[in-house]
């Protein structure tokens, strides 16, 4: 992937192919857990994305649809082992309701078999397209959670940091109805980006719309950086015209010099009371809004429910336009 044309607005190319399988674990900071992507790809065009490396090359560029990804999950949960099941992420390595969504109608699918076995989730989108499911989400709002990751409020720096995604006054108009709705909702400020969204003014901006929209629970964590978020990350700061930002980020992440390459693929975390001092400023701000620092825990493993594997059929998913 080249790193300097993750800002291109051009919309990707569209694929759809079989998935062998749907269900994977995952870890992330040490939390491991189940997701379900039914996209390979991410039209969103995040620069710090965590997601390029494990797919393809043409992250950004190309967008594979898994066709079949109903129909596999279904199979996978008609098969589950165990008599419960863990909360599920929708999804961990791509954006479930980016604008792919709208042509291949995939992740609404996956969420009704999910919904069918009662398995918990989670969403985690930046998308206005989850709204078309609003209703979904709501008869099932027992059992999931719609996390929203919003990096910043600032059109200047949105533009740039994640241009394939909807301003966040948009976005956040969406989160209201959800609120509004019953759905529980989260707000994952992810990455905080040194020196571009880690002031006071910047996160105070996020957490004040998170309240205006309804938002109770909000969280978030500092940028972790691998060699190819480096690359696109130097190219941001400059775009951003952050004063003397490369240097600065050297030392933020203790890079040296170029990240040699066994430490591909690995996360650097920022320094550690760097971190933490902002960490814990976005706590703060948090309460002084009245809201909440945490994670919300009413999303828990549940029992599968197989008593109904007979309502839908797998012919209830041909695809009508892939
Ligand atoms: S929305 Fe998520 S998966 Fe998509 S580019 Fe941004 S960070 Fe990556």
């Amino acid at each position: 992937m080249s790193s300097g044309l993750w800002y291109d607005v051009s919309a990707p190319r569209y694929e759809a192919k079989k998935a062998k399988s749907i269900i994977h674990p995952f870890a992330v900071k040490g939390y491991t857990g189940m997701t379900v992507n039914p996209y390979q790809g991410c039209q969103h065009r995040c620069a710090y994305c965590y997601a390029t490396y494990e797919w393809s090359p043409e992250f950004y560029d190309k967008v594979y649809a898994k066709s079949n990804a109903p129909e596999v999950l279904e199979k996978e949960l008609q098969s589950w082992k165990a008599s419960t099941i863990n909360p599920m992420m929708v999804a961990s390595a791509t954006d479930a309701y980016q604008p792919a969504e709208l042509r291949y109608g995939l992740t609404r699918k996956c969420v009704q078999v999910l919904q069918k076995y009662n398995v918990p989730y989670y969403v985690f989108t930046k998308s206005t397209i989850i709204e078309r499911d609003l209703e979904l989400h709501r008869r099932y709002a027992r059992n999931c959670l719609v996390i929203w990751s919003i990096t910043t409020a600032n059109e200047k720096i949105r533009r740039i940091v994640e241009p394939g995604t909807p301003p966040a006054e948009r976005i956040f108009a969406v989160i209201k109805k959800f609120t509004d709705a019953g759905v529980p909702c989260g707000i994952n400020v992810d990455p905080i980006m040194p020196l571009v969204t880690d002031t006071d003014e910047e996160l105070g901006a996020v957490v004040d719309r998170c309240k205006e929209a309804g938002v109770k629970y909000v969280f978030g964590a500092m940028l972790r950086m691998r060699d190819d978020i480096w690359d696109r990350m130097k190219l941001a700061l400059r775009l951003l015209q952050v004063p003397d930002g490369e240097r600065r980020y050297r030392q933020i992440y203790e890079i040296k010099e170029e990240l040699s390459a066994d430490a591909k693929q690995k996360y650097i975390a920022c320094n550690k009371e760097y971190g933490k001092r902002v960490t814990d400023r976005l706590h703060e701000i948090i309460k002084s809004r009245g809201l909440c620092p945490d994670f919300p825990d009413h999303v828990r493993p549940q029992d599968i429910d197989r008593s109904c594997t007979g309502q839908m059929t797998m012919l209830s998913f041909v695809h009508r336009d892939i």
